[in-house]
């Protein structure tokens, strides 16, 4: 091998930097030797398991792809990691108070995901946020520990009060966080029937507004919270109804993923200061509860980018310790419990979807003829006489000259001056010399603005076997950036600039925004497919908010979800298994009753038999078909 191609020789460190596994991962993934995407949770390199050899597994198992799978000991270590750097924070300033996180299950519901954040939160007192009734339910049956908060937010009717106050009675630690004035009446109200005690939370609206996607929940015009003068009357109110000693705790909510951290410290300093007022007014108080807003870094970029965050999760920690603990000396106020509610920084690495490819269009090039035939209407001699001229100093004249013939063509083909055929062997010069002068762009100096993307509009799309909608819905309605990368092949250079399309004849089911450390990339780096191989890629981060956003657009269901516990000896158990929806049931979703669906199905059948169209041994057939359809998954099966 000559010594040019050793330096060139594609490995396992350039696919990291590519895909920017290190940035993103907190250290969760790397590549093995053999170009395996790994997941280790652990300290110690033998506990690592690599996600091909899950999918496999999956697939021996009668699963079909995508799937979503989930990663218990993640799960467990973002808990430990946020309560251990609060913990530290905590120590190291020597603040007084403590933490006690709360999880909002609203960013990911699902019973496992309460399970184990109850079970396991349980050594940190970790908590639960709700903010419906049904939420509190979830949470009232899985949460054990009783030194742990539940922090209802939301609007609660006499049902959810009730619940909540029994709650208390059962001997949990739950707060009523007041949004709206006339909700303490009823509070009280109910309190004094029952016997019981409640402890009144406000939630208030702060000044302070944070950058970001998600942020619409904090400043002036906010919809949710109380304003200065509306805490004020709750207060008063209280001390009238001699139940000031009820009012134990203040909340807000800024937004979620904040990527600033300058906009988390000055909301800290501004709430602090409002707690401390509350304890002048002789509140008995003692809980601070800053919210979500803890970001996750999702482009691996470390910047104040909106998929990112400028700050980790130690450096989060000690800058509301030390803001809180400013404000509190200065005045003079014992240091409350600090309560934080992350719920994204919690999950989001807790599960990765798995797909694979289906298909492939590439832009290749075409055999174009050395000479067009004499009779070839002239613009399509001109466009080709500028694809024959294509060189590196006329790119951007080539460009422009392709451009205006392509447009002169298409006039001629709408007023029937061209044929088909002529048109199609237009599109073909055309394309092929865009490929040209894309070919030739790195040759120059300088290029110019409107031919830097010209290798995007070359990109091949990779169709893949998900639906956007309903696994990564937040992709499609806000932009957000997701890691997606190749679970296998990284030891190979990926030759492929691609786009991915998911299996939805919507256009709106493509991702054209990829992560990148200095901007945003608009296509991926992708293998190229084999024959006889399938190709799975991976969409990381996709623990929160996802699965519950995800909607059933032209019916695409769950996907099939394989939760994994790793043992760190390298080996690995199926925790759980959930078989994601069939046809029959995505239907039903949308009212279609299946008895009736069958009934119609028959009938139509049975008229195609009277009318001699189909056997009464072909209906058979048809309705063995019709059954299998309904009893199948709704993505693409093998
Ligand atoms: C959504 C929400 C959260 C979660 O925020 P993250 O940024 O995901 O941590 C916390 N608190 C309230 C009140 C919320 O509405």
């Amino acid at each position: 091998m000559k010594r040019k191609e050793i330096l060139n020789r594609w490995d396992i460190k350039k696919s990291e930097e590519l895909y920017g596994v290190n940035n993103w991962g907190r250290d969760y993934f790397t590549i093995s030797e053999t170009g395996e995407l790994i997941i280790n949770p652990f300290t110690e390199e033998k506990g690592g398991v690599s996600l091909i050899d899950i999918i496999q597994g999956v697939e021996d198992r009668g699963f079909d792809m995508p799937v979503l799978l989930r990663f218990e000991n993640i799960l467990d270590e973002q808990i430990s990691y946020l309560n251990n750097a609060f913990n530290n924070a905590i120590e190291s300033l020597e603040y007084k108070g403590s933490y006690r996180g709360v999880y909002p299950i609203k960013v990911n519901q699902q019973q496992q995901v309460v399970h184990e954040i109850a079970k396991f939160g349980q050594r940190y007192h970790h908590g639960f946020e709700v903010g419906s009734k049904a939420e509190l339910i979830a949470v009232m049956t899985e949460m054990k520990d009783k030194e742990a908060n539940i922090i209802c937010n939301g609007y609660k009717d006499s049902e959810f009060i009730d619940l909540g106050l029994y709650a208390i009675k059962m001997g949990y630690n739950l707060f009523f966080v007041i949004e709206m004035p006339g909700e303490v009446e009823l509070i009280l109200d109910r309190g004094k029937l029952l016997g019981v005690q409640p402890n009144i939370g406000v939630r208030i609206k702060l000044s302070t507004k944070a950058g970001g996607h998600w942020t619409e929940s904090g400043g002036d015009r906010s919809i949710f919270g109380l304003n200065m003068s509306q805490v004020i009357e709750i207060l008063d109110y209280l001390k009238e109804k001699g139940m000031l000693s009820c009012l134990k705790l203040m909340h807000y909510h800024l937004g979620s993923q904040i990527p600033n951290i300058r906009d988390i410290r000055v909301a800290v300093l501004e709430a602090a200061r409002v707690y401390a007022e509350l304890v002048k007014e002789g509140a008995p108080m003692g809980y601070l509860d800053l919210g979500g807003g803890l970001a996750v870094d999702y482009d691996g970029s470390n910047t104040n980018f909106t998929s990112s965050r400028n700050y980790n999760v130690d450096e989060y920690c000690i800058d509301v310790i030390e803001a809180v603990m400013s404000v509190m000396d200065n005045d003079d106020i014992d240091h409350p419990i600090i309560i934080t509610e992350s719920g994204r920084a919690i999950v989001a690495y807790y599960s990765v979807l798995v797909f694979n490819v289906l298909d492939v269009t590439k832009f290749e090039q075409y055999d174009i003829p050395e000479e067009l035939p004499e009779e070839t209407p002239e613009n399509i001699k001109n466009l080709f006489e500028v694809y024959k001229n294509v060189s590196v100093k006329n790119l951007q004249e080539s460009y422009n000259d392709a451009l205006y013939y392509r447009d002169l063509i298409k006039d001629m083909f709408n007023h029937s001056n061209i044929s088909l055929r002529e048109r199609a062997l237009s599109e073909k010069i055309y394309w092929d010399l865009i490929y040209r002068v894309s070919g030739e762009l790195h040759k120059l100096k300088f290029i110019p603005p409107e031919l830097i993307d010209l290798d995007d509009a070359l990109a091949d799309i990779y169709y893949c076997n998900f639906s956007l909608f309903q696994s990564i819905p937040d992709s499609w309605a806000i932009d957000q950036l997701f890691p997606i990368v190749p679970i296998h092949r990284l030891n190979e250079e990926p030759t492929r600039n691609a786009v991915i399309a998911d299996i939805t004849c919507d256009c709106d089911g493509e991702i054209n925004k990829f992560i990148d450390l200095h901007d945003v990339k608009k296509t991926l780096p992708l293998h190229e497919l084999r024959t006889s191989e399938d190709y799975y890629i991976g969409t990381f981060l996709v623990g929160a908010y996802q699965e519950t956003l995800g909607d059933l657009h032209n019916l695409f269901g769950d996907t099939n979800v394989v939760s994994i516990r790793l043992d760190g000896k390298g080996s690995y158990e199926f925790i759980n298994e959930i078989q994601g929806d069939t046809v029959e049931d995505v239907l039903s979703y949308v009212e279609y009753n299946t008895k009736d669906l069958r009934a119609s199905f028959r009938e139509n059948a049975e008229t195609a038999v009277k009318a001699g169209l189909i056997t009464a041994k072909e209906r058979k057939s048809i309705m063995e078909s019709f059954e299998a359809g309904l009893r199948g998954y709704t993505y693409y099966e093998r």
